[in-house]
């Protein structure tokens, strides 16, 4: 099938073209960008009219628990430790595969409305989690997040190899090894978890230096800073998306930066948990690759990118008190190509170019209240809201259309079992 998405303006993310966006229409062909071409005359099967809208590549939330849905905004008023401790562990120890099912496909549907089109996600309940994921058709870098420190650990590595190897060759689906985090999993748990990235040829997505304290414990158990202790473990022969890096050293950012590492900073969640601000612009100063995590919505409030890059722009300014050190662009790069590179989807992803495949959103920018756009990069980075989402197409299919959602889901229904599934937990819980 061939797809024309006609008279609109392209924010393409492609470094080497000569302007940041120009008006193209854009040839899909089978789920791939075929052509980008100024008035396509050629054939085709369906035409989207994006006439007065934007074109950008979908976004990439390089760190989400997409399982999380029914935590959303439970953190008020609670540091990391405690939050993790009381308000959410003990509720999702009684969570069920068909609860993650439930609480992923919220998820999703929030991603595809708000311009989402991969997931970067760690999560258990994985039956449920994909099964949601798959239904939605949303690309997914997939995981089961390994804990340790107790007997399950050999159990959850099982259940992992065999999710590997049950959905090999898939399309829209990749995976990472997830180790929780240093200070949830022991170093033998780490030690044979690296085995696994190793058998399966596979990046690793964990938590990192999310706050100080976590830093003070991990230099205390391992007698090193964290990055000399994850080069130790063998974690840096590896690709390595390290989520939150709230506080590295500037010694630990050099040895991150001559590996293959990304850090997916997580700013709304650092913001809300009280965990503080990741020095970005010493990162990327020092040379590593950048990219944005919304976290889950439990300490992140919701997966609307848009809102995380805001943020994530504004702080860095009013840390240095300088508006110089980072820009639109580099926030909308961090959110698209940068995100691609990170979780080894660069060929695929990330920009509009020949040849990648058509995972992109339309916008529309003529409401009143954002009304009107003078500078397009700085307005798409600050002033789009979800309802700008207008279409969402992930491999070229599209998603939703009009702000209409294509698939077959019932939101309502939705709404209902998830209050169910909330009821009955706090029910568990106050027992
Ligand atoms: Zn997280």
């Amino acid at each position: 099938m061939i797809q024309v998405i006609k008279n609109g303006t392209v924010i393409t993310m492609d470094d080497k073209r000569e302007k940041k966006y120009e008006k193209l229409d854009i040839v899909i062909t089978e789920g791939e960008i075929t052509e980008l071409t100024e008035n396509y005359q050629g054939p085709y099967d369906k035409i989207i009219d994006a006439t007065n809208k934007i074109i950008l590549p979908g976004l990439i939330n390089c760190h989400t628990h997409l399982g999380m849905s029914i935590f959303r905004a439970t953190n008020d008023n609670l540091n990391l430790q405690d939050w993790l401790n009381h308000k959410i562990w003990p509720i999702e120890n009684h969570m069920t595969d068909e609860d993650v099912y439930y609480t992923t496909l919220l998820s999703c549907i929030e991603m595809i409305k708000t311009g989402t089109t991969t997931s970067n996600d760690m999560y258990f309940g994985v039956g449920g989690s994909l099964k949601a994921i798959e239904e939605t058709k949303v690309r997914s870098v997939f995981s089961r997040c390994l804990t340790g420190k107790d007997s399950d650990s050999k159990k959850r590595i099982e259940e992992f190899k065999s999710l590997i190897k049950e959905n090999q060759g898939k399309d829209l689906l990749t995976f990472t090894v997830t180790p929780h985090s240093m200070y949830t999993c022991s170093k033998e748990d780490l030690l044979e978890y690296e085995k696994i990235a190793t058998e399966f040829h596979l990046p690793i997505h964990m938590h990192y230096s999310e706050n100080q304290s976590e830093v003070e414990g991990i230099i205390k158990e391992y007698q090193t800073s964290p990055a000399q202790a994850l080069k130790d473990l063998g974690y840096l022969n590896h690709k390595l998306i390290l989520a939150h890096g709230t506080f590295i050293s500037e010694e630990d950012q050099r040895i991150l930066a001559s590996h293959d590492v990304s850090i997916a900073t997580n700013p709304v969640s650092n913001l809300n948990l009280g965990c503080g601000i990741a020095d970005l612009v010493q990162y990327k100063k020092n040379g590593i690759n950048l990219c944005l995590g919304t976290d889950g919505q439990g300490s992140g409030n919701n997966l609307n990118m848009f809102y995380h890059m805001s943020v994530v722009d504004q702080l860095q300014k009013a840390k240095y008190q300088d508006p110089t050190v980072m820009g639109s662009y580099d926030v909308l790069k961090m959110a698209t190509i940068n995100g691609a590179k990170a979780l080894n989807l660069e060929n695929k992803i990330g920009s509009i170019e020949k040849g990648k495949k058509a995972d992109m959103i339309i916008l529309d920018l003529n409401n009143t209240e954002i009304y009107p756009t003078v500078d397009l990069i700085t307005q798409v980075v600050h002033n789009v809201e979800s309802n700008n989402v207008d279409t969402t197409i992930i491999n070229g299919k599209v998603l939703m259309e009009n702000h209409k959602l294509t698939i077959e889901v019932d939101e309502e229904k939705l709404k209902e079992n998830i209050h169910k599934i909330i009821d009955r937990l706090m029910e568990k819980e106050a027992k």
